[in-house]
């Protein structure tokens, strides 16, 4: 190490030793060899979570602040507001609980795309104002890649097929020729979406999802919804126009309505996975977002999964929704794969899609 050391001179002098100038990024050289620290920001819809991950795959910490809308679903500026007011109080958070002082931060990750603009541009200004502050480098991370990589880290599968379903996002999606590949998607809204717009039309509390699911339990009637699957991909705004007309017709009780919602998009879901996998043979399947919390839809994939004789991976909750952990942990590893994201180039695309992304560290 003491070989290392600079003096005044080198410090002070010209190419070519000006790129010893920044003894952040001597440090950064040597610390590449060794453990490195990545703090994420997760900023694309209505959390704001900040995770701290280290290259040996610990997760640190992964703090959370929720916006929740006073009524209707996210709007968008009103989320990035309360990102904006949160963003301090949960960074410091994260720090305290990792038990790490920000100079030993090696890295700034932040989701870069896809999600809400504002959302985005608010995690992002964060991030580059971190890292230009702490003279780290910047990593923009793919929000849907970073789901399925907390997932594999998290339940220890190496190359299963993914089923991706949240608020934002529903893909079945698995790793081809350097890329994550899209098997099948939602033409139209999310499935996640879907369940929310449903329960709020209802009365239910925001998020949708869960009360959808503990109403579920107790329908017994399947009434006739669209169950509607192109080739491999989904579509949810008709099931969705015509559940809340059955709501509103008021002919059918609620909890067959959940239940009847619940069991035709989730055996749309299923054909999709079901046909993914048996195509690509793969030998692991993993359910990943904040819908693989719902309990139904595991018993789906699972059984999918014993009939191709796959092993079943399911996100652990504290993953399954967007979180800070998972932007932190995918950070560390397209770092070390040679991913940079310099400040002048670091802006956000709320379209970016997971197949657009080069997994480098996957070769
Ligand atoms: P994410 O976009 O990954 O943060 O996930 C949030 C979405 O997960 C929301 O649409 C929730 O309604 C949904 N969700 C959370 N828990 C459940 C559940 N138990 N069943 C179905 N959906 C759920
Ligand atoms: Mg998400």
């Amino acid at each position: 190490m003491a070989t290392f050391k600079l003096n005044a001179k080198l410090q002070a002098g010209p190419f070519p030793y000006s790129f010893l100038s920044s003894s952040r990024l001597y440090w950064l050289k040597v610390a590449e060899l060794g453990r490195l620290i990545c703090l994420g920001i997760e900023s694309t819809a209505d959390n704001l979570g900040v995770g701290i991950a280290a290259s040996d795959g610990a997760i640190l910490a992964n703090e959370i602040s929720t916006h929740v809308p006073e009524e209707g679903g996210i709007h968008p500026r009103e989320a990035a507001r309360h990102h904006s007011e949160q963003m301090g109080n949960v960074i410091s958070r994260a720090l305290t609980v990792a038990d790490v002082h920000s100079r030993d931060v090696d890295l700034i990750a932040f989701s870069q795309g896809p999600g809400l603009g504002p959302c985005l541009r608010t995690g992002a200004t964060a991030a580059r104002a971190l890292a230009a502050y702490l003279g780290v480098p910047l990593v923009g991370v793919n929000h849907c890649v970073a789901h399925i990589e907390i997932g594999r880290l998290a339940t220890g599968s190496k190359d299963p097929l993914t089923l991706y379903v949240s608020g934002g996002n529903t893909i079945v999606t698995g790793f081809e020729a350097g890329r994550y590949r899209v098997f099948g998607e939602t033409l139209d809204i999310a499935i996640g979406n879907c369940l929310d717009t449903f329960a709020r039309e209802a009365g239910l509390p925001y998020p949708g999802g869960p009360a959808v699911e503990k109403l579920a339990l107790t329908g017994k009637r399947l009434i006739r919804l669209p169950y509607v699957v192109k080739g491999m991909d989904l579509s949810f705004s008709g099931l969705l126009t015509a559940v809340v007309q059955e709501l509103h017709a008021g002919r059918s009780g609620l909890e067959d309505l959940c239940f009847s919602l619940q069991e035709v998009a989730y055996s749309m879901l299923g054909e999709v996975t079901e046909r993914a996998l048996a195509h690509t043979k793969k030998q692991e399947l993993l359910l990943t977002g904040g819908v693989a919390a719902n309990r139904r839809l595991r018993s789906i994939i699972n059984s999918i999964a014993e009939e191709h004789g796959a092993s079943p991976h399911f996100v652990p909750i504290g993953y399954a929704t967007d979180n800070g952990a998972m932007i932190a942990w995918t950070g560390v590893i397209a770092y070390r794969s040679g991913v940079r994201t310099p400040i002048e180039t670091s802006y956000i695309d709320s379209r970016w899609r997971l197949d657009e992304v080069e997994a480098r560290w996957r070769a």
